[in-house]
């Protein structure tokens, strides 16, 4: 059965469905918002928007603590949302979804709570050049905590982890392998089975980084057979401050707590010292994002069936926009993608010939158009790819093939205009 329909799919929204409507409203046809910076953050449908008010408005209270109805009812929910992950990624068990803040938080468990307490000085840990700063940053700084070396991984002139190189990185000296499934901005799906096998041929435990993967299709990390796997719900329509840590049972046993206080103990005294709770609830010192937990479990609902539908409609329509919007791009004489070839996934970022990235951004930004502009995160994939910016449009399947032409339009108005200006000023300095 199709259940997907880009129409309704995009009246799911109201931050988009405003706009649409005062445009009907206005008897108007140009678009007020264009939202193309999904891999940023998507917008919210409806239920989780919901869900969360409703969560304030009739049962809030605090999880796993009090003996009252009103907390019961909030742990219930909190609990089934962890199951519905657990569902989601097809984790063994639910004592493997952790919550954190994100998956920016969800590397630093692992980077500080494991890894931190195994390297010792000459192990290695190889990550890709193009991963985002929250799979850099931390590997740098156990490195320096602990003499640990960092081997960057190169990529394919497509954007791809380049597998032909992984031989020569990584090796028995090889303690963490950690990489995007994706990159925020290559959109690529990356060959981490690959990269996973020869992982565990030298024992390295793997780190999958699938912030941008888990919004386009279904993951299973027990076929992957990866030691963690992390994200965020806000780029999958869910809340934002809410992550997930998928680990190993037997990696999340092993490892220390990664912050003290409430909830994470089970005993604690002056004389005996502290027990530590059981899994999950070590890795979750303090009051957790209750709300956002809780709505998260309804982007789940909202997304899950989605990507399992057979008829795949949903990545078929996204796949569709994005060869629609890349070969409108590629007719433009200015345009230079940062890689070769079509992204897998609706990210596709880009240079313009004698144009700053930030000015065009600002100039798309005065006809509604919200496109992303900068390093996104990935400096040493703009020093690898010799450049010290691009722009990046990224679509979620409540665009339209209409906000595309739109956008294509404004850019290349945008285009002319600026080399008149810039011709314009030319003559100026050449008369003075
Ligand atoms: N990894 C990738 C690939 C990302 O795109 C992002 C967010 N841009 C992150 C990690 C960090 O996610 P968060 O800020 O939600 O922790």
């Amino acid at each position: 059965m199709n259940i997907f329909s880009p129409h309704l799919f995009r009246q799911q929204f109201p931050l988009i469905e405003s706009h649409d409507q005062s445009l009907i409203e206005k008897d108007d046809l140009m678009p007020s918002l264009i939202y193309f910076d999904n891999a940023a953050t998507t917008q919210k449908p409806r239920q989780v928007i919901d869900c969360q008010q409703h969560y304030y408005r009739n049962f809030n209270a605090n999880v796993h603590r009090a003996s009252h109805q009103l907390s019961s009812k909030a742990t219930f929910a909190f609990e089934k949302a962890r199951s519905l992950v657990q569902g989601f990624i097809g984790a063994k068990s639910v004592k493997e979804v952790i919550w954190t803040k994100g998956a920016t938080e969800s590397i630093n468990v692992v980077v500080q709570s494991l890894a931190r307490n195994i390297l010792i000085p000459g192990d290695e840990i190889a990550i890709c050049v193009s991963e985002h700063h929250a799979n850099i940053v931390p590997w740098q700084i156990v490195a320096e905590q602990t003499g640990a070396v960092i081997k960057v991984i190169p990529i394919t002139e497509s954007g791809y982890i380049d597998v032909d190189e992984i031989d020569n990185i990584i090796s028995d000296k090889t303690k963490f392998v950690a990489c995007a499934h994706i990159s925020n901005v290559l959109g690529r799906i990356n060959p981490i089975e690959q990269v996973i096998v020869k992982a565990k041929s030298v024992g390295a435990i793997t780190v999958i980084d699938g912030t941008q993967a888990v919004a386009h299709f279904s993951v299973n990390v027990q076929s992957l057979d990866c030691d963690f796997y992390v994200f965020s719900a806000h780029k999958m329509y869910g809340p934002t401050g809410i992550g997930v840590l998928y680990g190993k049972k037997k990696h999340l046993e092993s490892m220390a707590p990664y912050q003290g206080g409430g909830e994470m103990i089970k005993t604690v005294s002056f004389t005996q010292g502290t027990t530590f709770n059981s899994l999950p609830f070590k890795f979750e010192a303090g009051t957790p994002n209750i709300a956002g937990v809780i709505a998260f479990a309804e982007s789940i609902k909202f997304l899950g069936p989605l990507l399992t539908d057979v008829s795949n409609s949903y990545g078929l329509f996204e796949q569709k926009l994005v060869n629609y919007c890349y070969q409108a791009l590629d007719k433009i004489a200015q345009v230079n993608f940062i890689v070769e070839g079509t992204p897998d996934i609706g990210v596709i970022a880009f240079t313009l010939t004698g144009h700053h990235n930030h000015d065009i951004a600002m100039s798309l930004d005065t006809h509604g158009i919200a496109i992303r502009s900068g390093h996104h995160c990935a400096m040493p994939l703009m020093a690898y790819l010799k450049i010290d910016g691009c722009l990046r449009v990224s679509l979620a399947p409540y665009n339209t093939v209409t906000e595309i032409d739109y956008f294509i339009d404004c850019l290349k108005n945008i285009l002319l205009e600026e080399t008149i200006e810039q011709s314009n000023s030319r003559v100026k300095e050449d008369v003075l």
